[in-house]
């Protein structure tokens, strides 16, 4: 018999007790524990912030003909990119608490 999938879980971000819906993706939390949908999308709203704001300053640290061709890359590879720039430490990420509440 298939191990059952819990019905409802405690939000690992915001500690909301959720529902879990049809496609929900097991978010490797402890057990009992997971992503809920609102954080789930915030989350990935706040990396998509984060890269566009990334790309930005590659860019802004590149020579005028460079820009334009960093520009031109399709976004996966600026993606790409980014990713090694801060894996190099090229590029740093600042950690600092957010003064917004995500609830
Ligand atoms: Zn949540």
């Amino acid at each position: 018999m298939a191990k059952r999938k819990k019905q409802h879980l405690t939000c690992g971000c915001c500690g909301t007790y959720f529902k879990v819906w049809s496609d929900y993706i097991d978010q490797d939390q402890d057990d009992g524990f997971g992503i809920c949908y609102s954080c789930q999308g915030l989350i990935a709203a706040k990396d998509v912030a984060e890269m566009d704001k990334a790309i930005a300053v590659f860019a802004g640290s590149l020579n005028q003909k460079n820009t334009i061709m960093w520009l031109k890359l399709p976004r996966d590879k600026q993606e790409r990119v980014i990713h090694r720039a801060f894996e190099d430490g090229i590029m740093t990420h600042k950690i600092r608490r957010s003064h917004e509440r995500l609830h």
